[in-house]
Order: structure tokens, then C-alpha cells, then sequence
């Protein structure tokens, strides 16, 4: 059975006429969806009884479901959720302060295989649909407290979004939308690992979504190490994305997981400069959050505060802006993608 959050509005007006409902009545049902977040047919109060149980003879409401959570101390929660299909993926739920940022994902897996991600570990499987995409943010924002909503959304989580734009642009409607979820398209960041076609693509989406470019290493040998797929020089990437900046006034972040002498090495932190001091932008570190598998078998070492600050520092003194990342839920399967690789080995 299809779920009503893969319908669009024409879509799901069409469904309710074919039910024996008015047009109108296809946006009543929406809004109990996306703005109220229901699960149940029984609970849209406002649609007849009538053409509430014939829908929910073709319909289900949503299509994924919580299969487990993880709560870190800090109070990051780790969501694995289930997909009709039996497929599983994660979101996070990261509160900071007034803030709580929700990390989604965009495939099942990950074809990239960066070499210190879980998520890349066993491939793509297949890509989310827009309902997929979007229905992360209604499952998270129903494990929140009363008197917390999600302020910011990241899509960095399984998968790489520029190559299931046809899901993701949509489902990023849907959460936008007013009649939607609501969220600003300021509040809403998409990571990439650097493909420009896509890139150009994405920069043609109206509302502007701020671009966020998992870099990694500015030199091309080292970051085929660390991100063996790539095939696109950085150079080409960081045109790109300096041409989304030129297009929508939105300053790209580069994030940098770093990797204790992989690339937190003087020398990288120079290519770095070299390739993007004199550009508008923000480098964002990230130490890198030790999935055990990965450490044991690929020898990868977080670095410590001492090697991360001088990168840092190296970084600043180029002229960059450079921010580093808290490490979150350290204590609780944090890394990306290893809630389900630990759901998958144990299983
Ligand atoms: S870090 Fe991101 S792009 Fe790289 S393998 Fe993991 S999910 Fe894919």
C-alpha cells in the first residue's frame, strides 16, 4: 500500500475525489499529515468518517516506523527506522542549547564508501523516496518533548543527496512548504561529496538551501584515499560550489572529518589554505568519531584536541573561518551510519 506522504497535492486530491471526497478536502488531509503529524486515519477529525475508512483502504498514513533509539548522555538521540520494505536507516536528533538539528538520510547505504563511514561500508542498497526523506523529519519531531521542535535540518546522513536529487528536491519542498512542514529553507543545509552537475542542479532549486561539501583533503591523491569514489578533482568541486555561492548568495561549508596523520598533517592543512583561503567560505572540522569496526580493521585514529586545535590554527592563520565540531553522543553508536551496522551484525 502506497503511504500518503509519497502523494503530492495533485496527487492526493485526485485520491480523495477517486473516494468520493471534494478537492478541499485533499488539503485537510494533508495538513493533518504534515502539520500535525498524525498516524491515523481515526485521528483526522475534520474528514468525514466515510471517506477516512476508504482511504485507509488504499493508504497508509506513513511508511516508516521507529525499530530502535539510542539516547546519548548529551541527549543526542539516534533513531533506526524500518522502511515498508523491511531496509532500515538512521536519522539523529542533535539538540544544542535553544537548537535541536535533525541529520537525515537520503539512501539506504552509501555508494561514496568514504573510509571511515559505516554507512558506506556495504554500498548503496537503493535510494529513499521523497516520502522517505521527508517523513524523518515528522517521526523525529514526534520523539521530542512538548516544548521542543526541530530549528535546523542537515541532510548528512546515509547517502549521498546530490545523487537522489529527483526524491530529495521534492521532500525538501514538503518540508519547506508552508502548507508543509514549515522550516526555512535558511535552516536547512545539504552535504555533498562534490558531484558539480548535481551541484548545478541543486543551485537551480528555488527556495536556496545553504550547500554544505564534504572536502576531507584539498589534495586530489589524498582524498581518493579517504574518499576512494571520487573522481572529480577538488579543484572542479570547489568551483562548483563556488559558483552556488555566486548563484545564491549562500557561503558553502567545507567539512573535514579529520583523521590522525591521514590528513591533520601541517602539510594538509597548507593544501587546504591554498585551495580555498582566498574563497568566501567556512571550513568546519571534524574529529573524527571512531566507528570500532573501521579503527580495527583500517588502522584510523581520532585525533587529539592538541592536533586538532594547531590544524586549526594553521587554518585561521591562512586567513580561513574555521569552526570544529563538539563530538556528540560519543558514548552511543554516534558515528553515521553504525546504528545499523551494529543492528545488522547483531541480527
Ligand atoms: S561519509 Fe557520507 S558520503 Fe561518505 S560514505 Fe558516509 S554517508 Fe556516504
Amino acid at each position: 500500500m502506497r503511504a500518503l506522504t509519497e502523494l503530492t497535492d495533485a496527487e492526493l486530491a485526485a485520491a480523495v475525489q477517486h473516494h468520493g471526497g471534494q478537492p478541499f478536502q485533499g488539503r485537510q488531509v494533508s495538513h493533518w499529515v504534515w502539520k500535525h503529524g498524525v498516524t491515523d486515519f481515526a485521528a483526522m477529525r475534520n474528514v468525514p468518517a466515510r471517506l477516512r475508512q476508504d482511504l485507509a483502504t488504499a493508504f497508509t498514513v506513513r511508511s516508516t516506523q521507529v525499530a530502535k533509539r539510542d539516547l546519548a548522555d548529551d541527549g543526542t538521540q539516534k533513531l533506526l527506522l524500518a522502511l515498508a520494505d523491511g531496509e532500515t536507516i538512521e536519522c539523529v536528533l542533535i539538540p544544542d542549547g535553544d537548537r535541536t538539528t535533525l541529520c537525515v538520510s537520503t539512501q539506504v547505504g552509501c555508494p561514496v564508501a568514504c573510509v571511515f563511514c559505516a554507512s558506506g561500508l556495504f554500498g548503496v542498497r537503493r535510494n529513499l523516496t521523497a516520502g522517505e526523506i521527508a517523513e524523518q523529519v515528522l517521526v523525529a519531531r514526534a520523539e521530542l518533548p512538548a516544548d521542543r521542535s526541530i530549528t535546523n535540518l542537515v541532510v548528512m546522513g546515509m547517502g549521498e543527496p546530490m545523487l537522489n536529487l529527483d526524491a530529495l528536491l521534492p521532500a525538501l519542498q514538503r518540508i519547506h512548504a508552508a502548507d508543509g512542514i514549515g522550516m526555512g529553507a535558511r535552516r536547512i543545509t545539504v552535504s555533498t561529496s562534490g558531484y558539480p552537475r548535481q551541484m548545478e542542479r541543486f543551485a537551480a532549486a528555488d527556495p536556496s538551501y545553504n550547500l554544505a561539501v564534504s572536502l576531507h583533503a584539498a589534495d586530489d591523491t589524498l582524498r581518493k584515499q579517504l574518499v576512494p569514489t571520487a573522481s572529480t578533482p577538488v579543484r572542479e568541486i570547489v568551483a562548483a560550489a563556488h559558483r552556488y555561492f555566486g548563484q545564491k548568495g549562500r557561503e558553502v561549508t567545507y567539512e573535514v572529518v579529520l583523521l590522525e596523520g591521514r590528513n591533520d598533517r601541517p602539510q594538509d592543512a597548507e593544501a587546504m589554505v591554498e585551495t580555498l583561503g582566498a574563497l568566501p567560505c567556512t571550513v568546519n572540522l571534524i574529529p573524527w568519531n571512531p566507528v570500532e569496526e573501521i579503527a580495527a580493521q583500517r588502522g584510523l585514529r581520532r585525533p587529539g584536541t592538541a592536533r586538532v586545535d594547531a590544524f586549526a590554527e594553521l587554518l585561521r592563520s591562512g586567513g580561513l573561518k574555521v569552526t570544529v565540531r563538539r563530538q556528540r553522543g560519543a558514548d552511543r553508536s554516534a558515528a553515521c551510519g553504525q546504528l545499523r551496522l551494529r543492528t545488522q551484525t547483531s541480527a
